[in-house]
């Protein structure tokens, strides 16, 4: 992928309009436009790779319809500005379109979407923008609403022109759409997930360790917590209330530590493309407990999913990351910390696991001599980040770049 993508940031400002009925307005007329394109569902019969029979559903799309006969029932009774029909008729679609995604998926059931959220989507087409305010048409040559935005505070930083507004009861949500160049791909970093540490590899970089112990302990202290009240919580039942409290801050801190840490991941390492085993397929991870693995998993699952957001993810298969050896290919049962093959290599369990995850994002089957030159790579990187910045952000000082031939041994008899 190259070239340039839309970006797009928004910022809300709070106003102090009543705005109640026109949202009302609006949302019944959204509906209308999901009731009458729901109607207009062709469902039709097709048999799935299973055999099984099931109704597909064929939105109607064709100019008759959408642009004519849905367009002129909406604009029945409708006393405000027309080109919010054409909003609607657009969300609608939307709504629809991604019903259909979720029902062909087998998650979304043959129900029709209800429209419960109270705001308007204002196009291009019915503000101004000038000298710092924004006149947003709500009835034709009649009724206006003004927000004055030159002392907001985002103007200075909001790059780009302004794009879509949302308007709902308190808010006022300001879009700016900039265009961005993709940048230039430096490398590919592979990172294997586990419960303690994650583990990156790429031969630009080393060994990159991040310690997780703190995440590890954010759970372990709800752990804790909610085990004591679990047996009391049986007996009464409004002890169930403060154990869903719980779980509620555990996820949250969780998350807003994971939120640091990719946004660390994405600021450190940019440019790069960052693989991830696909979670979908499972893999045993050797030796855990149950319970232990389902923490991981889902925290792996939060870590692929935020830093997305905010760099390239591919996902890649785990089939045998951790049994492979890295060097010869030959798939062994490691046990311990340390894995070693036949072929001489002893190394971290994890960071086999990493550099296997790389190959594969390359493309390569392990080989010997494909492995001496990703070493030859590494040199020149020693030990950092243990005794430098003793700051109050503890994230600075985790992630470690390794030398891994102080990791590595192969015997000298293979
Ligand atoms: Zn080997």
């Amino acid at each position: 992928m190259s070239g340039s993508s839309y970006q797009v940031r928004a910022y809300n400002i709070r106003h102090g309009y009543d705005v109640s009925e026109f949202l009302e307005a609006y949302r019944r007329l959204l509906q209308k436009a999901v009731d009458e394109i729901w109607a207009g569902i062709r469902w039709v019969e097709k048999h799935d790779r299973k055999g099984r029979k099931r109704l597909i559903p064929i939105i109607p799309k064709d100019s008759t319809f959408k642009n004519h006969y849905l367009r002129n029932l909406l604009m029945e009774g409708w006393d405000y500005s027309k080109h919010y029909v054409d909003s609607a008729i657009k969300q609608a679609y939307s709504m629809l379109k991604s019903w259909r995604r979720s029902y062909l998926k087998g998650k979304g059931r043959k129900e029709k979407p209800v429209v419960k959220r109270k705001f308007v989507r204002v196009k291009e087409t019915l503000y101004t923008y000038k000298d710092g305010k924004i006149k947003v048409s709500v009835k034709p040559h009649e009724e206006y609403l003004v927000f004055d935005i030159s002392k907001a505070w985002f103007l200075s930083r909001a790059e780009g022109e302004l794009g879509e507004l949302i308007l709902g009861e308190k808010y006022l949500t300001v879009t700016f759409r900039f265009k961005r160049d993709e940048e230039e791909v430096k490398g590919k970093i592979a990172w294997d997930c586990n419960e303690k540490s994650l583990d990156g590899f790429s031969p630009n970089t080393g060994w990159i360790r991040i310690d997780l112990t703190k995440l590890f302990h954010i759970h372990r202290v709800y752990e804790t917590k909610r085990a004591r009240l679990q047996q009391k919580a049986s007996k009464k039942p409004s002890l169930r209330r403060v154990l869903a409290k719980y779980s509620k801050r555990e996820g949250n801190r969780a998350k807003d530590y994971i939120h640091k840490l990719t946004t660390f991941i994405a600021r450190g390492f940019k440019g790069y493309i960052h693989g991830f085993e696909d979670l979908r397929k499972d893999r045993m991870l050797n030796g855990s407990k149950k319970h232990n693995r389902n923490i991981s998993k889902s925290n792996w699952k939060t870590i692929i999913a935020l830093l997305s957001y905010k760099s390239k993810v591919v996902l890649l298969n785990p089939k045998n990351t951790t049994r492979r050896c890295s060097r010869c290919g030959m798939v062994n049962a490691p046990k311990g910390a340390m894995y070693e093959c036949k072929c001489g290599l002893r190394v971290d369990r994890q960071l086999n696991a990493a550099i296997n995850l790389y190959l594969q994002m390359e493309g390569l089957p392990p080989t010997p001599s494909l492995f001496s030159e990703l070493m030859k790579g590494w040199r020149g990187f020693t030990l950092t980040g243990e005794e430098t910045d003793e700051g109050s952000d503890e994230l600075k000082r985790s992630p470690k770049l390794m030398n891994p031939k102080s990791y590595i041994s192969l015997s000298k008899t293979t």
